[in-house]
């Protein structure tokens, strides 16, 4: 059996986004990769989109761990599902840029199925102006099964008998709440669907493992790096809730995500240099006006994968001393500062504001924030292109003292910091 307390020689690293999503994770994981054996995805699903730039081309990723670039063994652990069409173009992708694609999954993971995709589109089309801003690509209706017990998993992907029985089984029943209670035609049959379905297995059996237990075999023995999507603000307990995903987006979801006991690892907490938001919900720092739509231009504020515009705001410091605490970081990377160059001041919120009270962390409860305004003190810009630049010391001033000001508001080294999209733009410190 695997000795847990043997593991402090080579701690984990799991990487998490500070905020809302899109901090730049996949930078950061393909950089952290480099220097490990293994990237282990522990969450969400095609909703999330990593990019890496790599020589001016960019590599886009929903399913698979942003590690895959570096040639890495990655995981796919079973916290996270998998929409099989997308996973296999992307291995195809990946595999004609001249990468090997040494990839695991773990047989529990759960499939994304057509009819999750039609629920999420008919669900968002009934709350109208209250919907949540969802992709439509099913993933929360896949997380759904997955508690209800009505979901498909690799194991059952790959077993084209189990495969039709369950889909025989769930689709009715699928089609009845499509039809009855959201009152929209279903034009799809599971005969297409079983077909469609054990083609993908085919392709994906040769995957499939008990990536748990290779983990927990390696702990301590390979250096790994676990891969969150979203951000922790998109927690659906801790985050900005209902304007949330499935999957639960904190550290700690690296252990139930991956299968494997709570052991000593680093935590690495990705912070955009700015605040963005996609969809709906509050945003207290939001700049509806031409500084947002700066940092909107010159950061290239659009989805990777909803191709949507990003709100964008100021960094919120109320929201990362509360994204500290539920991660328990040991250090954070900032991202894109480069976006931040051309202002001549830049201000930082260091608290919320309501009445003569004063608030240092994100709600608890979300309808709190309404009437709070940010507090915010108000830096230098270093209105100089810092976009060349790879070392500490060659930083300008006004852009050591934004880094060195929220070290000491946080209380945590900031040890990365990246100044471009390209992966050779980071410096570290
Ligand atoms: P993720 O989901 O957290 O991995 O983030 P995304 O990939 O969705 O969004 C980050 C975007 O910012 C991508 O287009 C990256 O190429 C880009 N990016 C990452 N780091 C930097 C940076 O330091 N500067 C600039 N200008 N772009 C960056």
């Amino acid at each position: 059996m695997t000795n847990y307390l043997k593991t402090s020689m080579k701690k984990p690293i799991i990487v998490v986004g500070m905020q809302w999503g899109d901090e730049g994770k996949g930078k950061i994981v393909d950089y952290l990769a480099k220097k490990s054996d293994y990237v282990v995805r522990f969450n969400g699903g095609d909703n999330a989109g990593h990019t890496v730039v790599l020589n001016g081309h960019s590599y886009k990723f929903h399913n698979l761990p942003s590690g895959v670039i570096q040639n890495k063994k990655v995981f796919i652990a079973q916290g996270a599902v998998i929409n099989p069409h997308i996973l296999l173009s992307e291995i195809e992708l990946i595999n004609k840029a001249g990468f090997d694609v040494d990839l695991s999954i773990d047989y529990r993971t759960h499939i994304v199925m057509p009819y999750h995709k039609l629920l999420d589109a008919a669900t968002e089309a009934w709350k109208g102006k209250k919907a949540t801003g969802s992709l439509k690509l099913g993933i929360g209706y896949c997380y759904e099964d997955k508690n209800n017990r009505t979901g498909i998993r690799v194991e059952d992907l790959i077993k084209p008998n189990i495969l039709k029985e369950k889909v025989r089984t769930f689709f009715p029943l699928k089609k009845k709440i499509i039809e009855r209670v959201y009152g929209q035609k279903v034009t799809l049959g599971p005969d297409s669907i079983i077909k469609q379905y054990i083609q993908y297995g085919k392709k994906l059996a040769p995957y499939a493992s008990d990536v748990s237990e290779i983990i927990a075999a390696n702990l301590g023995k390979k250096n790994m790096i676990f891969e969150g999507a979203h951000g922790t603000f998109l927690d659906p307990a801790f985050g900005s809730y209902p304007y949330t995903v499935a999957p639960y987006c904190i550290a700690a979801a690296a252990f139930t995500g991956i299968g494997i006991g709570p052991i000593s690892v680093g935590v690495m907490g990705v912070v955009k240099a700015y605040t963005t938001r996609v969809g709906n919900g509050q945003f207290p720092t939001e700049q509806n006006n031409t500084s947002g739509q700066t940092m909107q231009r010159v950061g290239k504020e659009i989805g990777t994968t909803s191709g949507r515009t990003r709100r964008c705001g100021w960094l919120d410091l109320p929201m990362l001393r509360t994204a500290m605490r539920l991660n328990n970081c040991s250090t954070l990377a900032l991202t894109k500062l480069d976006v931040l160059s051309s202002f001549r001041e830049i201000p930082i919120a260091t608290a919320y504001i309501k009445g003569k009270n004063k608030f240092a962390y994100f709600p608890p409860q979300i309808n709190e924030l309404s009437g709070k305004k940010p507090k915010y003190v108000i830096l230098r810009g270093w209105q100089q292109d810092i976009s060349k630049l790879r070392h500490f010391k060659d930083l300008p001033k006004y852009c050591k003292e934004y880094i060195k000001f929220m070290e000491t508001q946080l209380a945590i080294p900031i040890k990365l910091i990246s100044v471009g999209a390209d992966r050779n733009s980071i410096i570290t410190h």
